[in-house]
């Protein structure tokens, strides 16, 4: 009988992430054909009441970890916790978000309990018992499957990789508090203030369209009819490496194997030619619209919808027709 799945409910400021409640969603699903239960780690300062959010998003147990020490999320502290925890309840499987936290704090855990981590993972399916760990690899040219030769399973999961479990409102489940004791000598990150990433009004990995712009933009001005197109749709704006690395915009918005993973229903590619390192990010995207001069760019190669022409008069004319669709 499996021991179930376990998930971490990342939160900062009393405020769950957005990734918590697909991780239920998904984990849901396993606990159901591995026959376990689906509990989620909480851990933090005066945040019992997300719990409830928990249960009714689809969590069967919440094991609430509180104190003072676990207010910031602090790897060296958020280690000891998870780990402990972990060792206590012994799971199947234990699933982090591939958050910037879910990404730093997964594989300490794993190193911590000396098992493996596959990271990034876009789908995990259960075939006889075993968890099949599914993850795009060399640039997303390759799918690979991960078998896990150790327990628990540990792996991060791409943000919008599972759909989210229908929501009960007023359900209920087994609450369990745990207290750890926390070495403090090994917490030695202290965290002086947290500064708001600089993003748009939408935020990238949770977009359901971004506009992007790259190199064929020419000129960092040129961002605004990025902006532009976004503001129309309601999208974020992402930029591939090429972009940022001239210092036209923000490292936050870089999309791509070194940037950020996205998956939006739609994706407007303005001025990229498409390399391999901007695909690996991107590609997954629902809907493809390349706008590029370069009939032969590799970008049309993945679009859905290809418009060969300058992007100085295709994102205008594209913006005002949604503009007048949209009012
Ligand atoms: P370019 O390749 O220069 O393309 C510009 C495009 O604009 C061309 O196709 C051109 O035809 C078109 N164009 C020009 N003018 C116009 C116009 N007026 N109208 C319409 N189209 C026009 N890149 C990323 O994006 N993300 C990453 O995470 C990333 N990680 C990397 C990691 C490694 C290890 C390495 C080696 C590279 C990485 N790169 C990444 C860089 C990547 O290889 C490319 O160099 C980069 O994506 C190119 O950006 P670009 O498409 O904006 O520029």
């Amino acid at each position: 009988m499996s021991q179930g799945i376990m998930i971490w409910a990342e939160q900062r400021d009393g405020k769950l992430a957005n990734v918590v409640y697909e991780l239920l969603g998904g984990g849901r699903k396993l606990a159901e054909s591995l026959g376990g239960s689906l509990s989620a780690v909480l851990i933090g300062q005066g945040v019992e009441g997300l719990a409830q959010d928990l249960f009714e998003a689809g969590a069967g147990k919440v094991i609430l970890v509180e104190d003072a020490q676990l207010k910031d999320i602090r790897d060296e502290a958020y280690v000891q916790v998870l780990s402990a925890v972990i060792a206590k309840h012994q799971p199947e499987a234990v699933l982090f978000g591939a958050s910037v936290a879910g990404r730093s704090l997964a594989p300490r855990v794993a190193a911590k309990l000396k098992v493996g981590l596959s990271a990034d993972c876009t789908s995990l399916e259960v075939e006889n018992g075993q968890i099949k760990q599914i993850r795009p690899t060399y640039g997303g040219n390759v799918i690979t499957t991960i078998l896990s030769a150790r327990k628990p399973v540990m792996a991060t999961i791409r943000v919008k990789a599972f759909a989210k479990a229908g929501r009960q409102a007023g359900r209920s489940g087994e609450l369990i508090r745990e207290s750890v004791s926390l070495d403090a000598a090994k917490i030695r990150t202290q965290v002086v203030d947290l500064v708001a990433e600089v993003a748009g009004k939408v935020k990238l990995e949770e977009a359901d369209i971004i506009v992007s712009g790259g190199r064929g933009l020419g000129d960092p001005a040129k961002f605004k009819l990025v902006e532009g197109l976004a503001s129309v749709l309601g999208a974020a704006v992402g930029a591939s490496r090429a972009a940022v690395d001239a210092g036209w915009y923000p490292y936050a918005h870089q999309v791509g194997q070194t940037g950020k993973t996205v998956s939006p229903k739609v994706y407007i590619a303005c001025g990229i030619s498409g390399a391999i390192q901007h695909l690996a990010g991107m590609q997954s995207s629902d809907i493809i619209i390349a706008i590029n001069k370069n009939p032969d760019a590799p970008i049309f190669g993945v679009a859905t919808y290809g418009i060969v022409g300058d992007l100085n008069e295709v994102v205008p004319a594209l913006t005002e027709e949604f503009r007048k669709a949209l009012s």
